[in-house]
């Protein structure tokens, strides 16, 4: 079997396409959602991640808000901008972006976040809403993983959906993202028993674990959707840097229905998927203005 390789660059385009027409139409009400982005430190690769996300979100037709804060910055300064950010009504979306230095509780600031503007879906109110199944902002990754995996087949009820990796931002939203689906959902980490016997019953299976390549062909199920969520970064002899994902590409290539490449397969959802949760938190405001109280 040769899998169909699930194009996240491509799927991700149409998203954005789809997004940039909605923010055009509220455009119209005098509404242009804005989605501020926090940095703090000089960290490359979350400098590459932040200005991707300031570019993307300009692309669509929306505000962007870039904050970069030296890696020196207190707590207390950090939260005092936070709590500028919610009071501010331009702002739809507040996004501050991981990780942040030792110094800094990052669990204290991203609860300071107004969960109506938390669109990274990292705020504990958002987790416990999405995990009793009632409507609440979800983490952008697990979110795009649940568009790939429909962009492969649409009803996923009564699948059995082996995720490995049990993250907040990763594994267990996608868990639960896929029990509401009404899949059947197992979540494996570093202390589950032979994690490759629980990955072989999977008909869909995600890995958000960080390990190269720790996913072989023996540990899928024939004609399963595997999407890889990881990404590391290999040197090469070369010295040159290579991606490479948590699944062995061509081992799944061999075995399963679909899988995403990587790069070009989750990444680009996620980016897409923030700008949706920043499109929906600007709605909401929207509505929250305009409905009439009792
Ligand atoms: P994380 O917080 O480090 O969590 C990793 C999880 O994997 C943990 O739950 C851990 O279990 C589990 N694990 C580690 N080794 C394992 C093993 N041998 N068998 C089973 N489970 C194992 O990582 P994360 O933030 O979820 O990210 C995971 C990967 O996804 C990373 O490569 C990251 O770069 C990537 N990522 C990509 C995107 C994207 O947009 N494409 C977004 C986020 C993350 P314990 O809980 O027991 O320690």
């Amino acid at each position: 079997m040769t899998a169909e390789i699930i194009d996240g660059k491509a799927a991700a385009a149409r998203l954005r396409t789809q997004i940039a027409e909605e923010v055009a139409a509220l455009a119209r009400q005098h509404v242009k959602p804005g989605l501020a982005v926090v940095l703090v430190g000089e960290d490359p690769a979350s400098q590459i991640y932040v200005r991707s996300k300031g570019k993307q979100t300009k692309e669509v037709g929306m505000n962007s808000f870039a904050h970069h804060l030296p890696s020196t910055v207190s707590q207390i300064e950090l939260l005092a901008l936070i709590r500028t950010l919610n009071l501010d009504t331009a702002v739809d979306g507040i996004l501050v972006q991981l990780p942040l230095p030792a110094h800094i509780d990052a669990d204290l600031v991203l609860r300071a976040i107004d969960p109506s503007k938390d669109v990274d879906g990292f705020h504990p109110l958002n987790a416990g809403l999405i995990a009793t199944g009632a409507a609440g902002v979800a983490p952008c990754t697990p979110l795009g993983c649940l568009q790939l995996i429909k962009s492969v087949r649409q009803d996923l009820s009564g699948l059995h959906a082996v995720v490995v990796g049990r993250s907040n931002i990763v594994g267990k939203p996608m868990g639960q993202l896929l029990l509401r689906e009404d899949c059947t959902a197992t979540i494996c980490h570093r202390f589950s028993r032979d994690v490759p016997a629980i990955t072989r019953t999977g008909d869909i299976l995600v890995v958000a674990v960080g390990r190269p390549e720790l996913v072989r062909r023996d540990w899928i199920k024939p004609g399963a959707i595997v999407i890889d969520v990881g990404i590391n970064r290999l040197s090469k002899p070369d010295g040159a840097t290579t991606l490479v994902g948590d699944v062995h590409f061509e081992d799944a290539r061999n075995i399963a229905a679909a899988v995403t490449p990587v790069p070009g397969g989750v990444g680009p959802m996620t980016i897409a998927c923030l700008l949706r949760n920043t499109l929906d938190a600007a709605r909401g405001r929207l509505d929250r203005n305009t409905s009439i109280p009792q």
